[in-house]
Order: C-alpha cells, then structure tokens, then sequence
C-alpha cells in the first residue's frame, strides 16, 4: 500500500490542500463580520476583483454553484430560460438549482465537447416581445469548459456573442470558475474576458488551491441585488476573511504558476501518447481505455485518477502535483496502457 503523502491526485483539481504559505495568511488575516460588510479582508478580496475584470463590484461567495446560480437570477425572472451548451455545468453540475430555486428555465444546445458556437446559440434565442414563446433572459458561457477538458472558448466567439447581446437585449453570464486557466493559457487579458459578461463567477478552490471561495463581478446595482441573494440562500457569512485572505493569497502566488499545471499536463499527454494539440490547459483526457481497470489498477500504484465513463478516463494537473510526481504518473499509467 502507499501513503497518502505518496498519492499522485489527478481526480481533480480540486483536491489541493492548502500550503503553509495560505494556512499563515489566513491566520493572520484582518476580519470582521461581513454581514456587517465589515471585513476587511473580504472588502479587499472583492475590490482586487471587480477590478481584474473590469466590472464595477463584487461579492464573495463559499462555491462556484453559489456564484454562478445567483449570477444568472440577476439577468433572468422566473418564468424567462437561459440557454447554454448541453455539457454545461450550470445544467449538468449543480442539482437543477436555477429551476428548483429560482424558477428558471433552461435549454441546451448540444456542443462539440463545449466548444462555444455562437450563431447555434442565438439562433436558439427566443424573443423577449413574443407573448407565445418563453423568453431567453440569458445566454450562459463557460470557460475553460469543465466537460470540454479545460478547453479554452475562442475569443472571436465570444466577442460574436456579446455584440449580438448588446443589440438582443440578452444578457451573458459567464462560468469562469477555471478562466484563470483560460487567462494563462490563452494570453487574454482577464478584464477582456470580464468585458465580455455581464455577471461572472470565477473560482479559488481549483486551480487556485484554495479550500474553498469564489467571487461574483457584476455591476454596482447587480451585486447589491446579490447580496440579498446570498443572505437569502445561507450564504451570509460572519469572519470570513480567513478564507478571502487564501484567496488574496492565491491571486499573488498560486495565479503566476498555474502555466505549470498546463506544462504538466502537456508532459503527460506526451509521455501517454495523446495528442498533446488537444490539450489546452490542465486536464488530459484518455480515450477508448477500460476505464474502470485502469483507475483501479492505478489506485493500487498510488496514482488516482477519474473514470468519465466506460471507456474514458481523466487526469488533471493542480498545485500538489509536481513533475515528479507527473513522471511517476505517467510510468504508472503507461504500464497498464499497454502502448
Ligand atoms: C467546479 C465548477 C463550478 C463550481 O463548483 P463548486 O463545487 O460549486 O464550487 C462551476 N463551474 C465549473 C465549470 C466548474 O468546474
């Protein structure tokens, strides 16, 4: 058997444990209770990032389903739909919450694993002057796409759909809970990407490596709105500071080495004989294996790693894994690869 210190964790990038270097800036950080919107280390959190994205306000919230489901009540009623892509994780991920909750409806388009396709969505569109049809409030994107692999959504395509919303009267809301990723890989400037959306959520606990947070940017009115939002939902939170201070943490020293896990990644997808073109960022995807028998006979070698389905297996890089640690994975897996 291995030690858990011995495990080489690819299930996800969610499984890091905070460093030492966050475990001491949350014990020192500066709190208050943010109900009152009194914490200081909350306020500073969510000013840093309306301002990355460019937007007017922020709010911070404890999951990335939180942000994203109270983003998307901001631009839609009840009784209005959003559309998005098939695979999209507010539809697949997050227990039906925009319908059971806020009385949301949503319809999919299918997508090529993600790939954002901007005249299939607005051809979808239904007019919000039609009094036959249910009204499309908003469009929701994601970026990178989670069930695309980390793949990162073509800036042309969604500048194509935010012009065509601005003259449709259709909001956009963004799921970046890995556009950090997209940012790194990619090169676009993260306020571009935040110019392109009227809400956005964006994600700590991923490729951050923080325990838990994400932050929601929207505009001064919106997050006002918002906040009653959360406080409705159980989202008010008192010293909450020492999980916004990880955060903070994250943004100065996790954010510059995220390129490291795309590194990762690629060397994997070269030592497994992927084609590392279909690579985009952190997550490597092996097709037609028996996946069942690969991640138990794996799990025996101290490599973890996730079953998607039958026949596909996924391995994502993060912060607690480092090229060693890469390397082993990739002598483990090719073991039983048999390539
Ligand atoms: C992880 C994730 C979220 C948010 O998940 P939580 O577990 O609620 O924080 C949202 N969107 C995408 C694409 C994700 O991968």
């Amino acid at each position: 058997m291995t030690d858990a210190a011995d495990l080489v964790d690819l299930r996800s990038d969610t499984v890091t444990r905070p460093t030492d270097g966050m475990r001491k800036a949350m014990a020192e950080a500066e709190v208050g209770d943010d109900v009152y919107g009194e914490d200081p280390a909350v306020r500073a959190l969510e000013e840093r990032v309306a301002a990355m994205f460019g937007h007017e306000a922020a709010m911070f919230v404890p999951s990335g389903t939180m942000g994203n489901q109270i983003g998307m009540r901001l631009v839609c009623e009840p009784g209005q739909e959003i559309l998005c892509d098939a695979d999209a994780h507010v539809v697949t991920y997050e227990m039906g919450a925009a319908a059971a909750i806020f009385g949301i409806s949503t319809r999919t388009v299918v997508s090529d694993r993600g790939l954002l396709d901007a005249d299939a969505l607005i051809e979808q569109v239904r007019p919000k002057s039609d009094w036959h049809l249910t009204a499309t409030a908003a469009i929701a994107v994601e970026n990178t796409h989670n069930r695309g692999f980390g793949r990162v959504q073509p800036l042309d395509q969604l500048q194509k759909l935010w012009n065509w919303s601005r003259e449709a009267d259709v909001a956009v809301h963004l799921d970046g809970a890995r556009l950090w990723n997209a940012h790194v890989a990619s090169g676009v400037p993260l306020a571009t990407y935040g110019g392109l959306a009227d809400t956005a959520s964006v994600c700590f606990s991923k490729g951050l490596g923080t325990p838990v947070g994400s932050v929601l940017v929207a505009s001064e009115a919106r997050i006002a709105a918002a906040r009653l939002w959360r406080k409705r939902l159980g989202g008010g939170m008192r010293q909450v500071g020492v999980l916004a201070a990880a955060c903070t943490y994250a943004l100065d020293e996790h954010l510059p080495r995220l390129g490291e896990d795309h590194e990762h990644a690629q060397l994997l997808a070269t030592r497994l004989g992927v084609d590392p073109a279909t690579v985009q960022t952190n997550m490597v995807v092996l097709d037609d294996v028996a996946a069942p028998l690969i991640a138990e006979a794996a799990k025996a070698q101290g490599v973890l790693v996730s079953q998607v389905s039958a026949r596909r297996v996924r391995l994502v890089t993060h912060l607690d894994v480092d090229r060693a640690a890469v390397e082993r994975a990739a002598d483990v897996l090719n073991g039983l690869l048999d390539r």
